[in-house]
């Protein structure tokens, strides 16, 4: 039987282009999608009415790159930068090395966590050993395309065996789930041969999936390519009809603005990571220009091996000051245009419908709430409400989230998983990676 339920709120921020507020305003939502939206003419009260007062309703943000089995590693990259072959073989393949699947659970678990407190209802992961990452991530009830990492460096055997593993790993679930399996080559040309890419684009096509890759993070996949085939990485994957499918574009940060016009119109999303951008010392992916040019742009977290969390709110704050700091134009890239990005954007990349973001009827039922109280802003007529929640509002004071009409957490207590658990375990996960790593025993002792 169907069960409706009527979110009532001081504020219901739509997230439409007009920017509509509604004040007060009552979201139904029946089998996960969202039925109506309204400004009620009384305040709606009894049995499936759930109203939470003074606050703001808007639509859940969406996290367009992550790795969640790497909060197990959070922290020890501090000083190096990831973004180059350097940084990941250096500080993450070698403890990967020592990684195994029943270390990842959970940390999969502290991370799916950390996305619900802050306001997160929908991402993309991309790692190796994704059948141990998508047992939590059902249970924790957020949205996800899980894409199987692949790292095979031009060996023959790695490549067969990770591309045999990613095949399996997708046909594992069902393609139009809540949950579904993608494909995830590790950066192409850099770490993923043309022969592979061929085989995961087919894989892609044969499973009704998206690719997630890292692109364009220190221009190698362009020296590559302008070595081999005399043009820019961007063109090849045209003309090899990798951007065809749904495909994640992870940082994009060295990415020439003049290619910018051939991801117009394709199924590639840039998904930026502003924070990490900066915390490696690489240019701001170009965000403005892609917009410019009807370039689909999305949100992400990365791990946080040197991001170190996965607020969202925080990440939209950074965006819009790196574009204004780098391009010396204040407001370059607006609130609306950031808020959008979060959401509709993040649901573009993982292939959602065209209204998913929003909080209008059709639109998947991915919303979250944040207490008027803790939104920092001024008099109302001097600033704009999507302007207070992108840079006076923290991910920490969110508390209610739901996802495919589901709740996760109210009052800020997350329901689908044990957290004190997981973060027990993972500090076991930890101390025995770091025995292996050392040979002996140790423990970190932590304040
Ligand atoms: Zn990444």
């Amino acid at each position: 039987m169907t069960r409706t339920e009527l979110i009532v709120a001081d504020h219901v921020l739509v997230n439409d282009d007009a920017g509509t507020v509604l004040s007060p305003g009552a979201v139904e939502v029946a089998d996960g999608r969202i039925v109506s939206v309204a400004r009620p003419a009384a305040r709606p009260a009894g049995p499936g009415v759930t109203d939470l007062g003074a606050s703001v309703v808007m639509p859940g943000l969406v996290n367009a790159h992550a790795h969640t089995p790497m909060s197990l590693m959070r922290g020890t990259a501090e000083g190096h930068s990831l973004l180059t072959m350097e940084g990941f073989l250096t500080v993450l393949r070698s403890r990967e090395e020592h990684l195994t699947p029943d270390m990842v659970p959970a940390s999969v678990a502290v991370s799916c966590g950390d996305m619900i407190r802050h306001g997160t209802t929908a991402f993309a992961d991309q790692y190796f050993y994704a059948d141990e990452i998508a047992p939590t991530v059902e249970r924790s009830g957020l949205r996800a395309r899980i894409a199987w990492g692949i790292v095979e460096l031009g060996d023959d055997a790695a490549r067969a065996r990770e591309l045999d593993a990613a095949a399996r790993f997708a046909e594992s679930l069902p393609a139009d789930g809540r949950v579904s399996a993608w494909v995830g080559p590790h950066a192409y040309f850099v770490d993923n041969t043309p022969e592979a890419m061929a085989a995961e684009l087919a894989l892609a096509r044969r499973l009704d999936a998206g690719l997630h890759v890292h692109f364009s993070t220190s221009g190698e996949e362009d020296a590559w390519c302008l070595e081999h085939y005399g043009r820019p990485a961007l063109e090849v994957l045209r003309d090899l009809g990798m951007l065809d499918v749904p495909t994640i574009l992870a940082h994009c940060t060295t990415l020439p603005a003049d290619q910018l016009p051939l991801l117009a119109g394709t199924r590639a999303v840039m998904a930026v990571i502003p924070s990490v951008a900066m915390m490696s010392g690489v240019p701001a992916a170009p965000v403005r220009e892609a917009l410019d040019h009807g370039v689909a742009v999305a949100l992400g977290s990365d791990n946080v091996c040197n991001n170190t969390n996965t607020d969202l709110f925080e990440e939209m704050r950074v965006l819009g000051k790196l574009a204004a700091f780098t391009s010396r134009v204040p407001n370059q890239v607006t609130p609306r245009e950031i808020l959008r990005i979060a959401t509709v954007g993040g649901h573009r990349a993982l292939a959602g419908g065209p209204d998913d973001g929003r909080l209008v009827a059709g639109a998947v039922a991915d919303l979250i709430a944040v207490p008027l109280a803790e939104v920092a802003r001024g008099p109302v007529g001097a600033q704009s409400l999507e302007a207070a929640l992108v840079y006076g509002t923290s991910g920490a004071s969110v508390t209610h989230a739901m996802a495919d009409g589901n709740w996760l957490m109210t009052d800020r207590a997350v329901h689908t998983l044990d957290l004190a658990a997981a973060a027990r375990r993972q500090q076991d996960d930890y101390d025995i990676l770091s025995s292996r790593m050392t040979g002996r025993r140790t423990r970190e002792t932590t304040p």
